[in-house]
């Protein structure tokens, strides 16, 4: 594969970017595949290279890179018709009126231009609604680039993760482990009139994918109701990705306060919002006291991608179709690796999918699930296979990095460049594209 032009522009590009990127992840080794456009579940590279993409953005393309007709032709009028205005229009309620019918805990919703301001207005108004300042978080967990959840550690040892951000944000921010339903309870035990919320992703998917082992989101709400804490879903990622138009809450049924969107919401366009009961969110201006504002918040044209594609998935076999790819992906995956290498894990569900390289691995591989780790007490895999953050940082990740995920490069193959991120399929992908894959993995691993 020929990439010089690839080359050539992060040349230029480290001139005038910084790290030559506009957002860290993508400054992959030796230097990043520049994309030219997309086609379908594909994307072809700045020298001509075509590879199957499971990287979708990080997240956002549920579609791939071809939108169905509706979902290009609303796009497409929306913004003819001038980009925006300031002004309220239609579309926001019709699309705010979607989600609140569709996700088990949103009665009202506030649109904002991205996950991470989603999760610090959230912040902001689970502090204003209960006067309090502290927020548990999970180690590992991500909520994007905000002071209040940068921060590592643990509750009695605490600091900001980056440079840049005060001490005085690690004060008020409790990182515990995910899954330790203990921790949670301790926590609450030490400060539970101080804390104001729970942020937690119902599936860890910054972070490897790691899913709640049975019971955690319900001792976590049952914690913050015994303690008048909110609990926030961080759905950024997970919304309308798992459990399909109902959200993650859905497939778990357990009922957060408070949820966070990014993403799938906006169709392909920069989007966040905040979901919840309307007496919480009420809380936000004007309605409310807590300050919460934003010049292209509820953007015409991201709010007729989003519910143009949401409403376009309630009338199409799409999560049918991307759940059931994501699960041959899952169960191909599973079976190469319990041939040559018992000590990865796959995990993920639905239409996310990774490869974790556990660096330990059970003995009778057949008795393990075979379309993703469910966290099942039943399987062999069970006591190696990760349950918090720190156990996919302890992973082999330079493995996946300078070796596991060039060699699928050069396959044809795109996967996320760290063991960390998680890979998506999309309605665009096929079967064929799932063939290409397993090849690929079979070569490599
Ligand atoms: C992607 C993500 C964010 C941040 O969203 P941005 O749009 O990148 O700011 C926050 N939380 C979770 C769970 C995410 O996956």
């Amino acid at each position: 594969m020929n990439h010089e032009r690839s080359r050539a522009l992060y040349d230029r590009a480290l001139s005038v970017l910084p790290g030559g990127v506009n957002s860290s992840v993508r400054a992959t080794m030796p230097h990043p595949v520049f994309v030219e456009r997309g086609d379908g579940g594909h994307v072809i590279d700045a020298d001509g290279n075509r590879y199957v993409d499971w990287v979708m953005g990080y997240g956002p393309l549920l579609y791939g890179h071809d939108l169905p007709e509706p979902v290009e032709s609303a796009i497409q009028s929306y913004a003819a018709a001038g980009p925006m205005y300031g002004a309220p229009t239609e579309i926001e309620v019709e699309h705010a009126e979607f989600v609140a019918r569709h996700v088990p805990s949103v009665e009202s919703i506030r649109f904002v231009n991205s996950g991470t301001e989603a999760t610090v207005s959230a912040v902001r108004l689970a502090r204003g609604y209960t006067g309090r300042d502290k927020v548990v978080v999970m180690q590992g967990g991500y909520h994007g680039a905000q002071e209040s959840t940068l921060v590592e550690g643990t509750p009695e040892r605490r600091r900001p993760s980056t440079a840049g951000i005060p001490e005085a944000f690690a004060e008020h921010t409790l990182p515990i482990p995910f899954n330790d339903a203990e921790a949670a309870a301790e926590v609450f035990e030490a400060y539970g009139d101080e804390i104001a919320a729970v942020l937690v992703e119902p599936i860890l998917a910054n972070k490897g994918i790691v899913a709640p082992v049975d019971g955690y989101h319900e001792t976590l709400r049952d914690l913050c109701t015994d303690h008048g804490a909110l609990l926030v879903f961080d759905e950024v990622i997970t919304g309308f990705r798992v459990g399909g138009l109902g959200c993650a809450q859905s497939k778990f049924g357990v009922t957060p306060d408070l949820t966070t969107f990014g993403k799938v919401i906006g169709g392909g366009f920069p989007v966040g919002a905040i979901g919840g009961r309307a007496e919480v969110i009420e809380r936000f201006t004007p309605s409310g006291d807590v300050f919460q504002s934003g010049t292209f918040s509820g953007h015409p044209v991201t709010m007729a991608a989003g519910k143009a594609s949401l409403e376009y998935a309630a009338e199409h076999d799409v999560y049918d179709h991307v759940n059931r790819l994501g699960r041959l992906l899952r169960e191909g995956i599973a079976e190469i690796c319990a041939e040559r290498a018992p000590e990865y894990t796959v995990v993920g569900t639905d239409s996310m999918f990774k490869t974790v390289f556990t660096r330990e691995g059970p003995d009778d591989v057949d008795a393990c699930c075979a379309g993703g780790c469910r966290q099942s007490p039943d399987c062999a895999r069970y006591d190696y296979c990760p349950k918090t953050g720190a156990d996919v940082a302890n992973a082999a990740t330079d493995r996946w990095e300078r070796v596991f995920w060039q060699e699928m490069k050069d396959r044809g193959v795109l996967l996320t460049a760290n063991q960390f991120e998680c890979q998506f399929t999309s309605y665009a992908h096929t079967e064929a594209d799932v063939e290409e894959t397993l090849e690929a993995y079979r070569e490599v691993l």
